[in-house]
């Protein structure tokens, strides 16, 4: 008899097709009656398959007794209980290293966008300024800038080496120092004061909780530029509109919010801020690796009792 899983959404219409042909495969997005379905199926179910936006429901995983792996659609994992799956000895998979590159390009876009004001220079295009006004005012050149990236990990070295043939010098900081030639920080703080721009690329959580606050906005200084493509729960996103607000910062790019999609309407009032509704890995390329990561961990799980890319 198939395994019999639960998908808490349609992730990629064709690879939840792929998943319906080999499993016993269950919509949660589509029952109507969850308790019911609950009380019928959730003993049957042994794998869960859900994103790193969406996690798992509170209260779900007591409803699912003989659950034993979560395959999830993203990289992030700051949304699951660990402790809680570690508990009941159910195992954790995510899809790394496939999106790498387009959260990598995106880093690099929203630099670029933000500090040529490409959004400006778009609507100073459209709107007939440019006929009626002349040249848009002058914007900042990246070459020559010092880039300091917070989470050097798979994403941030990926941002670094897109970012050198630009022109910038890079630093970092993180929890280690890692085998590289970029300067390394051991303090925030320190990273933002020599930092011209701070892109963001480390996990969310607890630990990173409002992390780029408002002392390390004030040491990126009125010339600096800030970056996020890692979580929302990173930026301690008052005092950055604060910083915006007041001139404490010359810009942002921001791909990632504290309430998604409810994005704080603020960010909305400012010229210099480049907006990007979380769409860093949003590309059919990407998004198909990885789904079919998400079904490779499944298969594997099934087959052999193992995890392509586990978490834990
Ligand atoms: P990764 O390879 O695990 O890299 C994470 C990096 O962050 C590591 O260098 C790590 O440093 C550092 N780090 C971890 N905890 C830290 C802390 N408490 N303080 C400072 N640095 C810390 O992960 P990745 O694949 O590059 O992904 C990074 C993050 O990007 C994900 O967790 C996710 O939140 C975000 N992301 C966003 C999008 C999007 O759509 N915007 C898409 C994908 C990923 P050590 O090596 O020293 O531990």
């Amino acid at each position: 008899m198939s395994r019999s899983v639960l998908t808490l959404m349609d992730f990629r219409p064709t690879y939840t097709a792929m998943l319906a042909e080999k499993y016993d495969l269950h919509r949660w997005d589509e029952v109507d009656d969850k308790q019911a379905f609950l009380d019928q199926v959730g003993s049957k179910i042994t794998a869960l398959v859900t994103s790193a936006g969406v996690g798992v429901p509170d209260g779900l995983l007591d409803k699912l007794p003989n659950l034993e792996v979560i395959t999830s659609f993203g990289v992030g994992y700051d949304v699951f209980d660990l402790d809680a799956c570690r508990t009941r000895g159910i195992r954790l998979s995510n899809t790394p290293d496939v999106l790498t590159d387009d959260v990598a390009d995106t880093a690099i876009m929203l630099m670029h966008a933000t500090l040529r004001r490409l959004v400006v220079g778009d609507d100073w295009a459209r709107s007939g300024q440019w006929a009626a006004n002349g040249a848009m005012p002058l914007t900042r050149s990246v070459r020559g800038k010092k880039l300091g990236i917070l989470g050097l990990g798979r994403i941030g070295q990926a941002i670094a080496s897109r970012a050198e043939p630009s022109g910038v010098e890079v630093g970092y900081f993180g929890r280690s120092k890692k085998q590289v030639d970029y300067h390394y920080f051991d303090d925030l703080v320190a990273l933002a004061q020599w930092s011209d721009i701070l892109i963001a690329a480390c996990p969310g959580g607890e630990a990173t909780k409002g992390i780029v606050n408002a002392d390390v906005l004030s040491a990126l200084g009125p010339d600096g530029y800030v970056v996020n493509i890692a979580r929302g729960s990173v930026m301690d996103e008052p005092a950055l509109i604060n910083a915006l607000r007041d001139k404490v910062i010359a810009g942002a790019g921001l791909d990632v919010f504290y309430n998604e999609p409810n994005m704080d309407p603020a960010f909305a009032e400012f010229e210099n801020v480049v907006l990007y509704p979380h769409g860093a890995s949003g590309t059919v390329e990407t998004r198909n690796a990885m789904a079919q990561l998400v079904v490779d961990n499944l298969d594997a799980w099934d087959q052999r009792g193992e995890l392509v890319t586990p978490v834990i």
